[in-house]
């Protein structure tokens, strides 16, 4: 019999053109080839030449083609016309949005400047918006950091100059012994799944340390199912281990960190707990020679590590002394502990007992000379091939500053930072806390704040407090409440603004933040607060402006609606005086372009807000003659200076196009990245390429692309003196005191020595009555709420029910298809169960952002996201229950405010199953973009 083959077209030609530009389905960066056929988007792949993916997509990436099609798009500028929540709008103009925005903000920041309230979430301008902010001149500025990972970035910046992800990266090429903790797949996702490979490949082990065994721990070669909240005790509990067994890199901490600083003793001392100085402010050890006081940096001196000393009528004893003791207590000891973490007493020892063992007998040496920042020479570089990676999981807790240093710490013992096969920083970091900015609170009317709103408080004098002790700031953030909130607290602007405390507001603006839903605590009650009224009958919050390029469901609470682009179809910058690209082998920034133009009367947010900018007046926006002095957000990258020479791109700079991190702008900067592939990247010189805190080669090279004005070398700080200094305030020395009933959690927290505390709500409910923690897992293919209006991606997170763990799915007799209700001290949801076993026997979870209020998103009104998918959001509320002192404390980490997430302590029942839909059901809001199709294909409406 004659068999033919189908005619198939097996090369079919797919595209046209290629454009090249920068993903945007999450915040990880990498790189696209963007297939356009007739002017139109007709396919995206991974650029095989970006440093960051070298070709790799992911679901998301791949699906951009679906996010950019999307029928959620909103179309124009709007103004509400219906009830606030409602989601009815007119469409208007830009030029009466504009005139809208400029009646309701031009009068604000000539009287009162702090009664606008800017916040953005999770975009990629930073820079940009907080110069905006700054020449606006209110105080009210952050981005989304305060409920996201705060702890992380604020810890490691505090201690060693640099975290995770944006700001460092495991040494995946040499590293030999890998420990994951608290990270879901959403963040950095292509770069971790390449790293994880890499590993796999060179048989390097992973250990996964989280309650849930999904994404990157089910590949784990190890999984420790962690109960939530502990992984601080567990990280204090393997450094016992380690000093008993005298498994510490001593020469290391010697010569890179304040280990042997002289912390003063005295307890009646105006400056206990404070580190020794000479009169020229340099740090001081013992040395060993002598026995007296010295500048750790003398030639010569050696200093001692234990022991005390006294001098003039003082007692001091280095930090290492005061270390040890602290963490040989029997408190740390892994069966003092094993219960709590769920995490048995032989697997810690054993844990801390392989990590020593790759750390100190699979050293590895690189045959390349360089030379330290006192000029000795070094004649290779020696790494101690153990890596760690955290995230959200570990930061999203009350305690999690303190965790977040916990493992910094042990990172630092082992010697295993900045070194070949440990944890590597990625330009421009490292850097010291001391060249970040103290955080700017004064504004003064109708000129621009006194600085930076965001950075790191060296001591109580830093914070943002009015003479009467008040805060400066809407959302409370740099007060004794909250000291080191490096990110500011997004999350209590609503709370605050609604509350009056410290003060009303008249504007709220906001970018991508879906504060009505998935983005707050407490949802329905940030919903109520939206559209509250006074008793005049006018908004408590007055006016809110919003920017999205999607209707979420935050697009129906705001009176005036400015339609942002999809990311193919505007410029961004991912900028190195932002989070960029690097790697830590290479300096690397990116721009997006609009690789389409749009077909709606919409603008890229960043345009619309340097027009705004433009059209208020402000300083930094206009020229002398009061003309505009970008035209949009492509001229400012190209032209604006943050310094001279120093702008928004580093590569391609100068006339010529030549200049690296510094030169005069390039008309044809942007041309270059085009053609670049939409990047610009150099690699740091071999001799630069390790110990950048301490290398003069890194330091120097740094000075010459821009990263610093001057080489700026630091040392690793294990114990961190701005922390003791507030903890002194606390303690009634110095002149600026907090509030009486601060006093206590102020000396508990801050501790410049990690430490662990049981997680606020834990000590707040009864745990018996609620037995289990709840947490959401971020899941690979969506990034936050971006993702589930996708049509593709929601194929594959259509609906999120809560997993439960083989023992509670047995202790209530759940069966398949059943459904649960879900309670916390808050409120109460019904949701449906899946059981797993892979989990923290304590723990429920669930996939975050799935669920969807109906008519938004442009999804039909009966779609699995809004029937079957649920928020954990309505558990959580922004403030601990009542302890009965008169006194509602916030749910929160004490030190920074970044919101705690995941202590959720909740119970679980059976609930009956013939319905079939969440609760609570919030009542549909009319989409402002009507309803998507019911079928979207891939054809002629492309
Ligand atoms: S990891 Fe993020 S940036 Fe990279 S392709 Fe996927 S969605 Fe895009």
């Amino acid at each position: 019999m004659k068999h033919h083959q189908p005619d198939l077209d097996t090369s079919p030609e797919v595209s046209d053109e290629i454009r090249k530009t920068t993903c945007y389905m999450c915040a990880c960066r990498c790189g696209i080839d963007v297939h356009m056929k007739d002017g139109k988007v007709k396919y995206i792949e991974g650029n095989r030449d970006h440093p960051i993916n070298k070709g790799v997509l992911c679901a998301k990436g791949s699906a951009g083609i679906m996010q950019h099609y999307s029928p959620a798009r909103l179309q124009a500028p709007m103004k509400r016309v219906g009830p606030r929540g409602e989601g009815k709008f007119e469409t208007i103009s830009w030029d009466e949005a504009f005139d809208i925005a400029e009646k309701w903000l031009k009068p604000i920041r000539e009287k009162a400047p702090h009664k606008l309230a800017f916040f953005t979430g999770r975009d990629q301008s930073q820079s940009l918006t907080s110069f905006w902010a700054q020449q606006f001149g209110t105080p009210n500025y952050a981005a989304h950091g305060g409920f996201c990972s705060v702890n992380m970035a604020a810890a490691g910046i505090y201690t060693m100059g640099g975290a995770f992800w944006e700001f460092g990266v495991p040494d995946w090429d040499r590293t030999k012994m890998f420990m994951i903790f608290g990270v879901a797949e959403d963040h950095d996702s292509n770069p971790i799944k390449m790293g994880l490979s890499k590993l796999k490949e060179r048989g390097a082990k992973i250990v996964g340390i989280n309650p849930v065994r999904s994404g990157y721990n089910a590949i784990a070669d190890e999984w420790v199912g962690i109960t939530p909240g502990t992984d601080g005790l567990f990280v204090l509990a393997m450094i016992h281990v380690l000093l008993k067994a005298g498994k510490v890199d001593l020469e290391y901490l010697m010569r890179y960190t304040n280990a042997p600083m002289l912390v003063n003793i005295d307890e009646g001392s105006d400056e206990h707990g404070l580190l020794l100085r000479d009169v020229k402010g340099q740090f001081m050890v013992q040395d060993r020679i002598t026995g007296k006081p010295a500048a750790f940096d003398k030639k010569g001196v050696k200093p001692v590590f234990t022991g005390t000393i006294t001098y003039r009528g003082t007692q001091y004893t280095p930090v290492f002394e005061l270390m040890t003791e602290k963490y040989l207590s029997d408190d740390y000891a892994p069966e003092a502990v094993a219960e709590r973490c769920g995490i048995s007493a032989k697997t810690i020892r054993r844990l801390a007992a392989e990590l020593a063992h790759v750390a100190f007998e699979q050293e590895i040496t690189i045959d390349q000379p360089w030379t330290d920042w006192k000029g000795e020479k070094h004649a290779v570089m020696t790494g101690r091939p153990v890596s760690f990676h955290a995230m959200r999981g570990i930061s999203a807790h009350s305690n999690g500053f303190q965790t977040c240093r916990a493992i910094h710490l042990l990172q630092i013992l082992l010697g295993s930072v900045e070194v070949p096969g440990g944890m590597r920083f990625k330009p421009p970091y490292p850097k010291p806390v001391g060249i970040h900015p103290t955080p700017h609170s004064y504004a003064t009317p109708g000129g621009p704040l006194n600085g930076p709103h965001l950075g790191f408080p060296t001591g109580p004098e830093d914070l943002a407090l009015n003479a009467s002790g008040t805060p400066i700031r809407i959302d409370k953030a740099f007060t004794w409440e909250n000291p080191l909130s490096a990110h500011g607290m997004m999350h209590m602007v609503i709370s605050n603004a609604h509350a009056g405390d410290p003060y009303k507001i008249d504007t709220l603006f906001m970018y991508m933040a879906n504060m009505s839903w998935n983005s707050s605590m407490n949802s329905r009650g940030v919903m109520d607060m939206l559209t509250d009224k006074d008793e005049d009958g006018n908004y408590v919050i007055p006016n809110i402006i919003y920017s999205d390029a999607y209707s979420s469901e935050m697009v129906a609470f705001a009176d005036l609606i400015l339609p942002d682009t999809t990311y193919l179809e505007r410029h961004d910058c991912i900028s190195l005086l932002d989070r960029p690209i690097s790697e830590a082998d290479a300096i690397c920034d990116s721009i997006r372009w609009p690789v389409v133009e749009p077909d709606r009367d919409v603008r890229g947010f960043q345009t619309a807000l340097i027009q705004l900018g433009a059209k208020l007046g402000l300083p930094g926006f206009v020229n002398e003659d009061g003309s505009e002095k970008y035209k949009d957000y492509a001229d400012y990258i190209v032209n604006h200076e943050r310094r001279p020479g120093v702008g928004p791109l580093a590569g391609f700079r100068g006339k010529d196009g030549t200049g690296k991190g510094r030169g005069e702008p390039n008309p044809a900067q942007i041309d270059k990245y085009i053609e670049n592939g939409g990047f610009w990247q150099e690699h740091i010189p071999d001799e630069a390429l390790f110990y950048k805190p301490w290398n003069m080669a890194y330091q120097n090279w740094a000075v010459e692309r821009g990263i610093f004005d001057k080489p700026s070398p630091y040392l690793f700080s294990i114990y961190v003196e701005p922390i003791q200094k507030f903890r002194l305030a606390a303690q009634g020395k110095g002149e600026l005191q907090p509030p009486d009933h601060l006093r206590k959690q102020l000396i508990d927290a801050m501790d410049p020595l990690p430490i662990w505390w049981a997680p606020f709500e834990e000590q707040s409910v009864d745990c018996d009555e609620y037995p289990l923690h709840a947490l959401t897992q971020r899941p690979a293919a969506m990034y936050h709420s971006w993702g589930s209006q996708n049509a593709w991606l929601r194929q594959i997170h259509g609906t999120n029910p809560l997993y439960i763990s083989s023992q509670v799915w047995a202790k209530h007799r759940f069966k398949e298809g059943d459904w649960a209700y879900l309670t916390s001290h808050h409120g109460r949801i019904k949701i449906p169960v899946v059981r797993m076993d892979a989990l923290n026997p304590k723990t429920v979870w669930t996939w975050n952002a799935i669920g969807k209020r109906k008519g938004a998103w442009a999804l039909d009104k009966n779609a699995p996201e809004a029937t079957k998918g649920f928020l954990l959001n309505h558990l959580i509320h922004e403030l601990l229950p009542p302890k009965g002192d008169g006194l509602r404390w916030s749910n929160s980490d004490p030190i920074t405010g970044q919101a705690a997430w995941y202590d959720l302590r909740v119970k679980i029942e059976k609930a009956p199953t013939e319905e079939g839909i969440s609760q609570p059901e919030t009542a549909a809001q009319t989409s402002p973009v009507g309803q998507g199709p019911k079928d979207i294909a891939y054809g002629e409406e492309f």
